[in-house]
């Protein structure tokens, strides 16, 4: 990574004090950053992030997970500029644009095959809680009272509305929130009953099945849907599941008449090699959400996707009440709309998934060589390119690190210090590219990462 630093700019350290003095970082111990210097991110291209000072980072996780085809890209810029000249913001409530109606008839077309109906919000979690108020509304108007109760995995994560925060569950997050939330039925993973009950994968997925099974069935007459995040579980660690569990989950929701959501807010858009991850298990939920990747990253925007049944059951006259009145102001904004477009035409002519069968493998082998085998690196966990590598004290009995002891943050910081940017959950580092990231900025990328967990864990 070519890291010349310039000068500093004597701006730089009024705009740090001013955010000291200002703003209030998401996700943040708040104590911690202020004693610290920010980095602040003036400009980007390709790959990377370049600070105030003209350094340059390898940026290992996406922007949050969302950028898809690189920063700066010149087809995207100019897609907005030239949507800028017509309208920037115009309303979905009553009125209609190019761009929404253009994007709706596109995501129908790639998604799995039953989802027809597009409706848009403005982040992941947002798409969530649409699809939370859908399926109540539907169960509901369908006769079907005592349908009220969600399901989920444990450790899931949706977002951080309460909505979302209910059929999430991250404890350090949300136990202060605790008391408002409704009682979500929490499905156990093959995962946890691996690691908690030493089971073989193959044991885990069949005890994993049967209990759904068994509970689904149970509840069924109050479930109105399951969420799940497909494939891999994001935030609670990077956790995947083999496509046979939501394939298992589709089949029991389906034959119990509860609705199925797939959250692909993070694997949706290319994330774990496919366009979307349900479509490796052969799947069509009821309802699928995405954000994140769906403008490449550049705007925010959500989609909510549903099935013409679903659609159908909220058609009738303002007196029949069928309404969905749920809505925000930049739904469908037109300049996140003309992004989403061209990531999809970039997705086309970038040949964007081809590029990602030669480069997940090529992740895969890097990890195993370069991080697999270091003294404390647990496990290293990869769905295409969402990868989660655990730390811990103890690898042969999967002793954490305490809390206190911040490994995972301090990777990240070591890591910054050497040009890439990684961001942690807790003690598991997460490696999450743009999916345009290249062979040498792979290479840089798992370099950088391996010194990083080295400078941590063997000064510790
Ligand atoms: N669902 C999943 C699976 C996510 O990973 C996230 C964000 N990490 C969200 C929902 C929430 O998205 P947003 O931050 O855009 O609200």
């Amino acid at each position: 990574m070519q890291n010349k630093a310039a000068p500093p700019d004597p701006a730089h350290d009024e705009l740090a004090k001013a955010d000291h003095a200002h703003l209030w970082h998401p996700f943040t111990p708040m104590s911690l950053w202020l004693e610290q210097e920010p980095l602040v991110i003036a400009r980007a291209e390709g790959q990377e992030l370049i600070d105030e000072n003209g350094r340059r980072y390898l940026d290992g996780v996406s922007s949050l997970w969302c950028n898809v085809h690189g920063h700066n890209r010149p087809e995207i810029n100019e897609a907005i500029t030239r949507q800028l000249k017509h309208v920037a913001h115009t309303t979905l409530l009553g009125l209609t644009h190019r761009p929404a109606i253009e994007l709706a008839k596109r995501l129908a077309h790639i998604s799995p095959p039953k989802l027809t109906r597009v409706f848009y919000s403005d982040a992941g979690a947002t798409a969530v809680e649409a699809a939370l108020k859908m399926a109540l509304q539907y169960w509901q108007m369908a006769g079907l009272k005592g349908k009220t109760r969600f399901g989920s995995l444990a450790d899931a994560y949706h977002g951080d509305t309460l909505g979302a925060v209910g059929v999430g569950y991250s404890h350090l997050f949300h136990h202060f929130f605790e008391a408002v939330l409704p009682d979500t039925l929490r499905l156990t993973p093959p995962h946890l009953l691996r690691w908690r009950n030493g089971m073989t994968h193959t044991e885990a997925l069949e005890r994993a099945i049967t209990d759904a099974d068994r509970i689904i069935t149970g509840e069924s007459k109050h479930l109105a849907a399951i969420i799940v995040e497909p494939l891999m579980q994001g935030a609670a660690g990077m956790w995947p599941h083999p496509p046979a569990y939501l394939r298992a989950l589709r089949d029991i929701t389906t034959r119990e008449n509860v609705l199925l959501i797939c959250d692909e807010v993070a694997t949706g858009f290319g994330r774990t090699g496919t366009m979307f991850a349900s479509q490796q298990a052969g799947i069509s939920p009821d309802l699928m959400c995405l954000a994140k990747g769906i403008t490449g990253g550049y705007l925010p925007l959500a989609a909510t996707l549903t099935t013409d049944p679903i659609y159908e059951a909220f058609l009738g006259m303002p007196q029949d009440g069928k309404t969905f009145f749920h809505g925000h102001t930049y739904t469908g904004n037109p300049l996140a709309c003309v992004a989403a477009l061209t990531s999809l035409d970039l997705f086309e002519s970038d040949q964007t998934l081809k590029h990602l069968d030669s480069i997940i493998p090529s992740l895969q082998q890097k990890l195993e060589a370069k991080i697999a085998p270091l003294n404390h690196v647990a496990d290293v966990r990869q769905q295409g390119l969402m990868v989660g590598i655990e730390l811990a004290a103890d690898t042969k009995n999967r002793k954490a690190y305490p809390a206190h002891d911040r490994m995972g943050a301090k990777v990240g910081i070591e890591a910054r210090n050497r040009g890439v940017i990684v961001r942690p959950l807790g003690d598991v580092v997460v490696l999450m590219p743009p999916l345009s990231i290249q062979e040498n900025e792979l290479i840089e990328l798992v370099s950088v990462t391996r010194d990083a967990i080295l400078a941590t864990t063997e000064a510790r």
